[in-house]
């Protein structure tokens, strides 16, 4: 499989060390010199770029949380005027105010580097035509691979989410290769499909699909790759750091290679803040070493996981990342047991008949009890006709499943085709309806 930037993404470590020391110089100075917020906090720590002798001093260098990008909504932590600003972004928050991404024209370079490397790791080339189901707009995914597919010379549809039915038309029409979307959605895509009668293996040239934005299992990997007969890679970023294109699997499927040369990792304790050794799971830390609009120091991803250095086959020096395993918010604490999403999901995709479409309820009964529902659909076939004695047997058996693997007492309720939501983007995994 070919490389997009071999200099760059199979450079010697001790080389690659050098370069990043250089430049955590230049962006420390450059946030010294430019940024209020980082002006007062690298003071209180004590630290000029001078200081930094070597990549350990890193650890000196103090965080930036997401309430800091709140607290200094909407450019506050910009280090250049508007008029050198070319494009704005935006994630939707849970609480109000939405996290500002931005960019300048050479932010802007950079991240169509980035996500050419990503595409590319995916067999990605010109000869491709890149159906792009991701959102346009505010969210960064559909604009970022839109970059990428056209650096690398793809033909580009930029279809964003929603309409699904024509999505399957022009899939099939243009002749896509490549499928870029969520992972839920490409299900979602997928059923639509076989409702309108499309054989996907038959009727499709698709042989790749870059599936990210949100956390996924293996298991709904193993989903979508029957169901579509493509190979399935993960892709990760934030829009606080780029957007997409900050770490992407290669054809090995081994973890994910961080793009160190720009966004320098690592994995800490979240509770200690303290930095954990490679192999260790912890919270991923970034900090950006070129980003010229707004850089960002050891930003808390609060995404669980851990960092690999052991040589990977394809010849990328790069540090690997596991797949990202849940956010340390996302988790769920109900009768004061943690509850991580992906934890469900993983059981709920390793029983037979149950369909990777599911919800996570919780609530608040009456006399102050938490309550944990799983929503989740049951194969069409115990409905074709209604198969009371089975689906009552399966209930049970995913319930018994749920409380084995959480350590709860979970209500599971099992439902028809169709009846869970379909996303068009991130799926809405967890509903939770009691009061803060
Ligand atoms: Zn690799």
């Amino acid at each position: 499989m070919p490389i997009w930037n071999p200099e760059c993404e199979t450079m010697p470590r001790a080389d690659l060390a050098e370069l990043q020391l250089q430049r955590l110089r230049q962006v420390v100075a450059r946030l010294a010199a430019r940024v209020p917020f980082y002006q007062q906090k690298l003071a209180q720590a004590h630290v000029t770029p001078d200081d930094l002798r070597s990549l350990d001093d890193l650890r000196r260098l103090p965080f930036t949380y997401k309430s800091d990008l709140r607290d200094n909504y909407p450019f506050g932590l910009f280090t250049v005027p508007m008029e050198q600003v070319a494009r704005l972004h935006a994630s939707s928050g849970t609480t109000g105010k939405p996290t500002v991404g931005g960019y300048t024209r050479a932010d802007l370079d950079l991240w169509a580097e980035v996500m050419a490397r990503t595409l590319t790791s995916a067999g990605v080339t010109g000869r491709d035509v890149v159906h792009n189901a991701y959102g346009y707009g505010l969210f960064t995914g559909g604009l970022g691979v839109h970059l990428g597919a056209e650096k690398v010379g793809a033909t580009v549809v930029p279809i964003s989410g929603g309409l699904t039915r024509r999505q399957v038309m022009l899939l099939e029409d243009f002749g896509a290769t490549v499928l870029t979307c969520t992972p839920s959605y490409a299900l979602a895509i997928a059923e639509v499909a076989q409702e309108m009668g499309v054989d996907l293996h038959k009727q499709m040239k698709l042989r790749a699909g870059i599936f990210g934005a949100e956390p996924w299992t293996e298991r709904m990997r193993a989903q979508i790759e029957a169901r579509w007969g493509l190979q399935a890679y993960d892709i990760y970023g934030l829009t606080e750091i780029i957007g997409p294109g900050v770490a992407m699997e290669c054809e090995h499927r081994q973890g994910l290679h961080i793009y160190e040369d720009h966004f320098l990792a690592e994995i800490i304790d979240p509770d200690s803040g303290e930095p954990l050794p490679y192999g260790e799971e912890g919270e991923l830390v970034f900090t950006t070493l070129t980003k010229e609009a707004m850089p960002l120091l050891r930003y808390r991803t609060r995404d669980r996981t851990r960092l690999h250095a052991e040589p990977c086959a394809c010849g990328r020096t790069l540090l690997r990342m596991d797949k990202v395993l849940g956010r340390t918010d996302d988790m769920l604490i109900v009768r004061g047991v943690n509850v991580f999403p992906q934890l469900v999901e993983r059981t709920l995709l390793s029983i037979e008949d149950i369909e990777p479409h599911y919800q996570i309820v919780v609530d608040r009964s009456s006399d102050s009890l938490d309550t944990l529902e799983v929503w989740v659909e049951a194969s069409a076939h115990l409905f074709q006709p209604v198969n009371s004695a089975e689906l009552q047997r399966l209930e049970q058996h995913v319930a018994d499943e749920l409380a084995q693997a959480l350590g709860l007492t979970v209500t599971v309720r099992l439902m028809g085709p169709r009846a869970v939501p379909r996303s068009e983007g991130k799926a809405k995994r967890v509903v939770d309806k009691r009061e803060l």
